[in-house]
């Protein structure tokens, strides 16, 4: 059997994160949470005391990451998201990112991969694709019940706010805009619940695997 590659993509709290945990978990391979990279390129510009849209430090921090060891707590938080956003928009950020994810995407039992370039960019030959969506209030809703659970407070308009200013910021940029590949499969989770994504997109690995 070839690789078990699984590319997810989808805009901020579709439940793609989870979904992907899910499937690699179920298949036995590695998992990269690709949004982590560019949320530690933020949060390392900002410990250097530099700007956000600092193209030569964005640059050196996403050059020296390690894929593990991220600090996940500071990571996940609501501001970090925002600044992730405008790293993310730097052509140079997204260049100096690419190596690492193939590289991980190239292991030889296979990899799942989530973020939103994953389908177009940075495994375009990936055989299962699967384009994460949910309205944009569910989705607040649901980061709102995230950031409840990790302690911070909780302004749903706010967080609606910033989803959709999230959503025009990745799906606006120039470069690796978030966008669905044209082989990758819509799995809308507005009205599924965890369990039900998982086996949608089962299904939709069933389907695209036994055709390869
Ligand atoms: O998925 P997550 O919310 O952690 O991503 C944070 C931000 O990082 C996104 O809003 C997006 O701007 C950026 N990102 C990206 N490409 C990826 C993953 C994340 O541009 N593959």
């Amino acid at each position: 059997m070839s690789a078990m590659l699984i590319a997810i993509d989808g805009p901020a709290a579709s439940g793609k994160g989870t979904l992907a945990r899910r499937l690699a978990r179920h298949f036995n391979v590695p998992h990269l949470d690709t949004g982590l990279l560019y949320r530690a390129t933020a949060a390392g510009v900002l410990d250097r005391g530099e700007r956000l849209e600092d193209v030569e430090h964005a640059v050196a921090v996403a050059r020296g990451l390690a894929l593990t060891d991220f600090d996940e707590d500071r990571l996940r938080g609501r501001e970090m998201g925002e600044a992730a956003s405008v790293v993310a928009a730097l052509p140079e950020v997204r260049a100096a990112l690419i190596e690492a994810q193939r590289r991980f995407a190239a292991r030889p039992e296979g990899a799942v991969l989530d973020g939103r370039d994953i389908g177009t960019v940075i495994c375009p030959d990936a055989p299962v694709k699967i384009f994460v969506t949910a309205a944009p209030e569910t989705r607040a809703q649901r980061r709102a019940l995230e950031l409840a659970g990790r302690g911070e407070k909780v302004d749903f308009a706010a967080i609606l706010d910033d989803i959709r200013k999230r959503d025009e910021r990745d799906s606006g940029r120039s470069s690796a805009p978030l966008k669905a590949a044209a082989d990758a499969i819509t799995l809308d989770t507005t009205k599924l619940g965890v369990e039900e994504a998982f086996a949608a997109a089962l299904k939709i690995v069933a389907e695209k695997t036994s055709k390869a």
